[in-house]
């Protein structure tokens, strides 16, 4: 396993700034990241690994115990959605009935690559958080699925991970000789960007078409195999066994008022130095392109998409006064998301831009609910006229009326992911897109 290159690990002088303001160096889902052969055992044993999983069952921590400490320490999921992870853990009822726990690593989400580095190069850490978990639910069965495309390398390097977890008897029957067993699979997606929506994946794990389920039931009382089921992310399930290790309140010191902890972002666009980098919550998007290197060739930084492609985008001089954490980006009107942060220099067409967004969501969307299935559709095709010098100044009306028309109208979040960036472009950037209607062409080329 080769390791990661310069830009994915989170020590780095700029990121030494940061880590001083919050008195401390802290590392969790990429402490592996800049060891010799990251993803083995022996470095994670090193690093202190499967000293919570022993803690827990050595000393026969109740189930109680363990979700109240996640819950305590304010950690949310880091998939997108941000929901406090001990609290979705309390949901699982305390019967006696079957349980899953479903790890998602169906990493999709344009501009987000952090989950794909996690499973490369740290991934017992997952092993570790996915047995906890398992333990504090009261699953005996875990499932990690990982995206198609993660086939031919991060599949064999978690499975290589699994078999190693399973010969040291961390995971399989009466774990430490005591009464708890847990079994932990691992299986691939077939390349659908929907099934990275939780019900989807389960869905897909039963052998069916990854569609969405509506919801309610959720998961957490009717879930895979209609059984309750808990589904937390790759990034989230990395970061508990470190948290289980610490005082109580140690995560929630860092940070900032709701935002709690560290978090992984893929810095990716028009960047010197894009990659993976993991920084407390609340530090200040100028440090964090600090530690990307930059914007590329010094050029002026136009807009920022913070959270993945479906949140909205954000004007470049906006963003720059802008903390990374949830409450600070709600508060210029978009969204942290999975943290998949795209930078664009001045040089961006953000008609283009928009069109690349529309079609990928046209090509994801199952075709379940007709405001997405129908709705993207005429919005990549609007897109594809103005493109083609063909728009008039009424399509940028009827793509705002179309999208708002699928907003809030679905069953899942791929309605909105469509829709939100589409409002966005046209309100941050109308004169751009005028531009191009009215001369066939884009302003910056
Ligand atoms: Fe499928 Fe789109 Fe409906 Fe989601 S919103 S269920 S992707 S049609």
């Amino acid at each position: 396993i080769r390791r990661p290159p310069r830009s994915t690990l989170s020590s780095s002088s700029a990121a030494s700034d940061v880590y001083k303001r919050q008195k401390m160096n802290i590392k969790l889902c990429t402490e592996t990241f800049n060891q010799e052969n990251p993803a083995s055992l022996k470095t994670y044993l090193a690093q202190g690994g499967y000293e919570a999983w022993k803690k827990i069952i050595h000393n026969n921590i109740p189930k109680s115990d363990v979700i109240a400490k996640i819950k305590n320490s304010g950690l949310r999921g880091k998939g997108g959605a941000g929901f406090l992870t001990g609290l979705k853990w309390s949901f699982i009822p305390l019967s006696k009935e079957d349980k899953y726990l479903v790890c998602n690593s169906d990493e999709s989400e344009p501009g987000t690559c952090k989950d794909r580095d996690i499973l490369r190069y740290n991934p017992h850490s997952v092993i570790e958080g996915m047995l906890i978990a398992c333990y504090a639910i009261g699953a005996s069965v875990g499932y990690n699925y990982l995206r198609g495309e993660f086939i031919n390398e991060q599949w064999k390097v978690f499975n290589e991970a699994l078999t190693e977890a399973y010969k040291m008897k961390f995971i399989g029957n009466n774990i430490f000789s005591s009464n708890i067993s847990i079994d932990i699979h691992a299986l691939i997606g077939a390349g659908a960007y929907i099934v990275g929506e939780e019900t989807a994946m389960l869905e897909s794990i039963e052998g069916k078409r990854g569609m969405p389920r509506i919801k309610p039931p959720f998961p957490a009382i009717k879930g895979l195999f209609g059984k309750p089921t808990i589904i937390n992310n790759t990034e989230t399930l990395s970061s508990v066994p470190k948290i289980m290790l610490n005082t109580d309140d140690w995560y929630k010191n860092i940070g900032i008022d709701e935002s709690d902890g560290i978090k992984m972002f893929s810095m990716s666009g028009h960047l010197e130095t894009p990659g993976n980098f993991e920084i407390p919550l609340g530090t200040p998007f100028a440090d964090l392109l600090k530690l990307a290197g930059g914007v590329w060739k010094n050029r002026k930084l136009k807009a920022v998409i913070p959270g993945g492609s479906s949140v909205p985008v954000v004007k470049g001089d906006i963003m720059m006064d802008v903390k990374m954490d949830y409450e600070s980006i709600a508060s210029v009107g978009s969204m942290l998301g999975s943290g998949g942060v795209i930078v664009m220099d001045e040089s961006t067409c953000m008609v283009s831009v928009l069109h690349r967004i529309s079609r990928f969501y046209y090509a994801e969307s199952c075709g379940q609910c007709t405001p997405c299935r129908e709705g993207t559709g005429w919005l990549y095709r609007i897109l594809s006229n103005i493109i083609e010098g063909r728009g008039t100044s009424k399509d940028l009306a009827q793509l705002d009326r179309i999208a708002s028309q699928i907003e809030g109208h679905c069953i899942c979040a791929l309605g909105d992911a469509a829709a939100m960036p589409v409002r966005s472009f046209l309100k941050n950037f109308w004169q751009e897109f005028e531009y191009y209607v009215d001369n066939k062409r884009s302003m910056v080329s």
